[in-house]
């Protein structure tokens, strides 16, 4: 299975910063790379990232998408409109999004099901809180938003997951490897059990990842990959990251 590791510039770069960024990524996979890579800037730099890259193996991938085709949304953006601006992966349930805009499993299920239907691979990202945790409940909130935020038509073909630990976010703290494991395989029991199939499902690891411990943690049972948030704006660490593939 090909390793994927995306990128998620989150709110930050501006159009000079991201074309830079992604211009001297682009060139060095044009010369070889050890994964898949996919490049999540914000949606107004979208089409400067497009133009960066082209010509080289980085794919484009958007960091969230509205439900809907199109209509009365201000603000938001659509799975289709991304697709038509040469995207080919979308982030969907980052925790940010659950945190700061509320969303809940079933919106997160509908925005990967418009993406699936627009022709994009929605990443879907799952984790528990440190409240959550310290109270024994990852396996349950785990099994609640995998199963909740999985739409009808997901395959392990054209859906990644990711598990990404909130308290592991920004926070320069990861998961150990032997926990990283056991959630991964309950993210693909629990995908298999509400898809019908979890063979090459990728589920990608995202929580501080760096290149400093990208090898422990991409050599984990279960791992096919990261999301990246900070280190992705750091062009020496994210390629390190990349080149950490096994
Ligand atoms: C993320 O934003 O998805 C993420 C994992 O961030 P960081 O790598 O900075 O923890």
């Amino acid at each position: 299975m090909t390793y994927l590791i995306a990128g998620n510039w989150k709110m930050n770069g501006t159009p000079a910063s991201a074309k830079a960024l992604a211009a001297g990524l682009a060139a060095k996979a044009k010369a070889g790379s050890k994964a898949e890579i996919a490049l999540c800037p914000p949606a107004p730099l979208l089409s400067a990232v497009d133009a960066a890259v082209a010509g080289s193996p980085i794919a484009l991938g958007a960091q969230d998408c509205h439900a809907n085709e199109k209509g009365a949304h201000t603000g938001d953006v659509s799975a289709w409109l991304l697709k038509a601006l040469g995207c080919r992966f979308v982030i969907v349930g980052h925790s940010e999004r659950r945190a700061d805009h509320g969303e809940t499993d079933a919106m997160v299920k509908a925005k990967a099901a418009a993406a699936l239907k627009a022709g994009l691979t929605p990443i879907v990202c799952v984790g528990e809180t440190d409240a959550q945790r310290e109270r024994g409940e990852t396996s349950a909130v785990i099994a609640t938003q995998v199963a909740g935020s999985l739409p009808e038509g997901a395959t392990a073909a054209n859906t990644v997951m990711a598990y990404e630990p909130v308290w592991a976010i920004g926070t320069g703290k990861t998961a150990t490897t032997a926990d990283i494991a056991a959630v991964h395989a309950q993210i693909r029991e629990v995908f298999k059990a509400t898809a019908g199939e979890a063979g090459g499902l990728r589920i990608l690891y995202g929580g501080s990842v760096k290149g400093a411990n990208a090898a422990e943690i991409l050599a984990t049972a279960g791992v096919n990959g990261a999301l990246v948030g900070g280190a992705s704006l750091d062009p020496e660490d994210f390629w390190k990251i990349i080149q950490a593939c096994p």
